[in-house]
């Protein structure tokens, strides 16, 4: 695969509202992170552009909602086609925007595409459930169940993956029939801004999806808080989550958040330590560690503790770093200058905090420019640290050990998040008892964090309000009702 990508020679436009391309506003720069140069100047939009939006999908909405499922199956079925023709450049452009490996990229433009392809059939699927009847204790009454779109709906995503959480909030909230006005991050507005392409080609009608970049402030606030959005769907963190809450009670808006995470992977005492290796590493540095849900927390049975500790200094030092176009890399740069600084702050803290530095905690050497930085292993973290406590969102692994299973369950159960969790032991009678006890919304069991369309997304406690996927997701964008009859 070639690593060029087309030249961003002008601005582009950064506003696409009621089928039209609109030049925006203020001038924003997109940096890639590997090199630290301007990948594209994208033209943003303002409170001004989140009115037009809104008004464009308000009156679209009514046709929209009127569609079938049958019909709105088969545009999802169109926009899948269409991220499946451009897979490569959507790739490269993942890859470009965001600093992630060309392969990790490859994972998420094929969930774009599952994710279009599971909401298409759910689409599909609504017509013959549409006035189903209810079953009343009295004959005098017939009832029927309608599932309705919620109506407009403004959809604000992060960077850590870009299209990807685009997907799981676009795909469902068009196959219910709402309207959409989405704020992709300004960070990565690259891959959302050639999606939306894709949509306009694949014949979505004027109104029904507009696209406002622009910073949180400008466009995000105005959005949570317009009067005529119906609902707010969210990912990002929980301080601007919870602000995003707080414009949205003023309407009594919807909404749906996916938050942070401080997440556990549980190395219990009949583990295979080989795959706990792997499976420690690709839930911490996946991403270069960037994820709702890493596992950042690594509990290890104290019998194992010296030996895995060993083995993932070892596997961890010898993760390929570099050019996320680069055959081989195995992990890319972070995001932006923003979160490299955050992270390396992480890490000192975390020294001072009186935890041992395993490995990492450097920038690679060779790699002078580009936002890098080593897979880095902590141990002896202490349990009132930040490090233990926060979402780092860096390559950056904490491990302690436990000398009980309950033990462990109460480790990875104390914390403010409750995102998912993996467990790691040949004792599966053992795995399938602490994955109940743990407080998470996903839990792996001797499995890489594989996400498919049809499981739920979201978690316990402030990592989530409601769930993604799955036909929660779809049931996030509808509304009930009930038509009962006398008769
Ligand atoms: P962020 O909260 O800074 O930004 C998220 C989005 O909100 C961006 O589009 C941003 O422009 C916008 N925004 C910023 N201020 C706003 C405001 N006042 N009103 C409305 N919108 C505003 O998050 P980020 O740094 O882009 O992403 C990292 C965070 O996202 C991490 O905390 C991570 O855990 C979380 N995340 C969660 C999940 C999940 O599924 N739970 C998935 C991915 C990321």
């Amino acid at each position: 695969m070639s690593n060029t990508l087309p030249p961003f020679t002008d601005t582009q436009a950064g506003v696409y509202i009621n089928g039209q391309w609109l030049p925006g506003g203020v001038e924003l720069e997109v940096v890639n992170p590997a090199t630290e140069t301007v990948l594209a100047r994208i033209g943003s939009g303002d409170a001004e552009h989140v009115e037009s939006a809104v008004l464009a999908a308000s009156q679209a909405f009514p046709g929209w909602a009127r569609s079938s499922g049958a019909e709105r199956g088969a545009l999802l079925r169109r926009i899948a086609e269409g991220v499946r023709e451009r897979r490569d450049t959507l790739i490269r452009l993942q890859s470009a925007n965001n600093g992630k490996p060309l392969f990790e990229a490859a994972i998420d433009v094929d969930d774009v595409i599952g994710t279009f392809e599971y909401y298409a059939g759910l689409a599909e699927g609504l017509d013959a459930r549409q006035n189903s009847p209810v079953e009343l204790p009295s004959e005098d009454f017939a009832a029927r169940l309608r599932r309705e779109p919620c109506g407009v709906v403004g959809l604000i995503v992060p960077w850590n993956f870009p299209m990807v959480t685009t997907a799981w909030k676009l795909a469902p909230a068009l196959a219910a029939g709402c309207a959409v006005v989405l704020k992709p991050s300004e960070v990565t507005p690259l891959p959302e801004l050639e999606l939306a392409r894709i949509i306009h080609d694949a014949g979505v009608p004027a109104g029904v999806f507009n696209l406002v970049c622009g910073t949180g402030l400008a466009v995000g606030a105005p959005l949570s808080s317009h009067p005529k959005v119906a609902k707010v769907s969210f990912t990002g963190s929980n301080a601007v989550g919870i602000q995003v809450m707080q414009r949205a009670a003023e309407t009594v808006k919807g909404i749906s958040l996916e938050l942070g995470g401080k997440s556990s992977l549980l190395v219990l005492e009949q583990a295979d330590l080989d795959l706990a290796v792997e499976l420690a590493c690709g839930g911490a540095f996946f991403n270069a560690g960037q994820m709702c849900s890493a596992t950042s927390r690594v509990l290890v049975a104290e019998p194992l503790v010296a030996d895995f500790l060993a083995r993932i200094s070892a596997r961890a030092a010898a993760i390929r770093v570099g050019d996320p176009f680069s055959e081989g890399v195995e992990m890319g740069a972070l995001v932006n200058q923003a979160q490299y600084q955050r992270v390396r702050g992480h890490i000192q803290r975390g020294i001072e905090s009186g935890a041992r530095l395993v490995c990492g905690g450097e920038r690679p050497a060779g790699l002078e420019r580009g936002f890098f930085l080593q897979p880095t292993v902590f141990s002896e973290v202490p349990k009132d640290s930040a490090l233990w406590n926060e979402e780092i969102f860096g390559p950056v692994l904490c491990v302690r050990s436990f000398a009980s299973e309950e033990e462990a369950i109460a480790l990875a159960n104390d914390s403010e998040f409750g995102l998912v969790a993996s467990v790691v032991s040949r004792d599966l009678d053992a795995a399938e008892r602490v994955a109940n006890a743990l407080q998470a919304g996903m839990v792996w069991i001797n499995s890489p964090q594989v996400i498919f369309p049809q499981t739920a997304w979201g978690g316990y406690k402030q990592s989530s309000i409601g769930r993604e996927l799955g036909p929660w997701g779809l049931a996030a964008f509808q509304e009930l009702k009930h038509v009962v009859r006398a008769v």
